[in-house]
């Protein structure tokens, strides 16, 4: 099988691009977990301005991260996530809210899309999913956050369904889910299982000795085809954060203390 992510180190850092959006040239990267400022248990590039880290070393990060992959860190655009599926349309006038400052991060906001080549859409993450979308077309991008309950409540169709409303086809959007706590780590309780549509759930829980077991990517990704974005152009990580916290920041392996990785995309082309 064609690889579908690769990690590039670069500067002391390293980061995850994949295969579909490195072929279309879009410039995207999901950060790992070595290389920053920040110390224990933040470390080491921990780009989450609301774990508690010292906002100077997130900030440090912040720069060395934007440094390698290329872009400006005060074009930057966030979110405060909140596990829901709200998304924000955002343009050059947004850019730089929530890059230095969390308070001025878009309020309740789990999802960013734009067609301006003016900001970086940028995502956090620490065992829940980040979803980038493309579609080469327009061109519109898209991120959004989501783990079991964004999952449920629909956050995959809900992006695909606002960046219709932008004037994407489904056909045409590729997207990529991020390194998230997998199908080998992520237990949840009978109420989570039994709130999965019954067509799906064969597919994505699995009972063990010791409780149910969801697998959060294939959830997002049934999800997805069903909203009618082609399996083929849809790249799902192989990692999961919990058993590889050698490379990734783990919320629920490290017991809720922890950094936070980010993903970002903007629309500015990659040479
Ligand atoms: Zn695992």
């Amino acid at each position: 099988m064609r690889e579908q992510e690769r990690i590039i180190a670069a500067n002391g850092i390293s980061y995850l691009v994949f295969a579909n959006l490195e072929q279309a040239k879009v410039l995207h990267g999901f950060s790992l977990r070595h290389g920053g400022a920040s110390g224990p248990p933040y470390d080491s590039l921990n780009m989450g301005l609301h774990v508690g880290d010292e906002e100077a070393k997130v900030l440090e990060n912040r720069r060395r991260f934007a440094q390698v992959l290329g872009y400006r860190a005060e074009q930057v655009v966030t979110g405060r996530q909140v596990h829901g599926i709200s998304i924000a349309r955002v343009t050059g006038r947004d850019a730089g809210r929530g890059h230095a400052a969390f308070a001025e991060a878009l309020p309740d906001t789990d999802g960013l899309l734009t067609t301006s080549a003016d900001v970086v859409l940028m995502a956090h993450a620490a065992d829940c999913t980040l979803l980038f979308f493309y579609d080469p077309h327009i061109p519109c991008i898209g991120l959004a956050h989501a783990g079991w309950r964004g999952a449920l409540a629909g956050m995959g169709p809900a992006m695909v369904r606002a960046m219709c409303e932008a004037g994407c086809r489904p056909e045409r959007i590729l997207v990529a889910l991020a390194p998230s706590i997998g199908p080998c780590c992520l237990r949840v309780g009978e109420e989570v299982a039994a709130a999965v549509p019954a067509a799906l759930r064969p597919q994505v829980v699995r009972r063990a000795d010791d409780g149910l077991y969801l697998d959060l990517p294939e959830f997002h990704a049934l999800r997805l085809v069903a909203a009618g974005i082609r399996r083929d152009n849809l790249v799902k990580s192989s990692y999961c954060t919990k058993c590889r916290q050698d490379l990734f920041y783990s919320y629920r392996g490290a017991a809720g203390r922890t950094g936070r990785m980010a993903g970002i995309i903007t629309l500015k082309w990659q040479a």
